[in-house]
């Protein structure tokens, strides 16, 4: 999974800052049994996911620790949103070859 914390992107629901965004990969099984996997983007937003529990424990672990280290803790809150997050994805289920584009 690709992880990154930054505050100059803007939130495509709410037009306000994002508080990070991530790559992770993904699958699911189309109707006729293929599997379709590959990497989608995904992002926080403090604001349209702040009913989200899994989100809230990365926001709360980013108001205490606005820095960042490389921290075990950290990572998994960010593993168990980026789960939750790609189980979402799967039941939208939109075959596309990728997510939308971060710049
Ligand atoms: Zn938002």
């Amino acid at each position: 999974m690709e992880l990154h914390v930054r505050d100059d992107l803007q939130c495509h629901r709410c037009l306000g800052p994002l508080v990070l965004t991530a790559r992770v990969p993904y699958s699911f099984s189309r109707t006729d049994g293929q599997v379709v996997s590959g990497l989608r983007g995904i992002s926080l937003c403090a604001s349209c996911d702040r009913n989200d529990p899994p989100a809230q424990g990365v926001l709360a672990y980013l108001v205490l620790n606005p820095t960042v280290a490389d921290d075990d803790a950290f990572a998994a809150l960010v593993a168990e949103w980026a789960c939750r997050k790609a189980d979402l994805l799967v039941a939208e289920t939109v075959p596309e070859e990728d997510g939308p584009d971060q710049p």
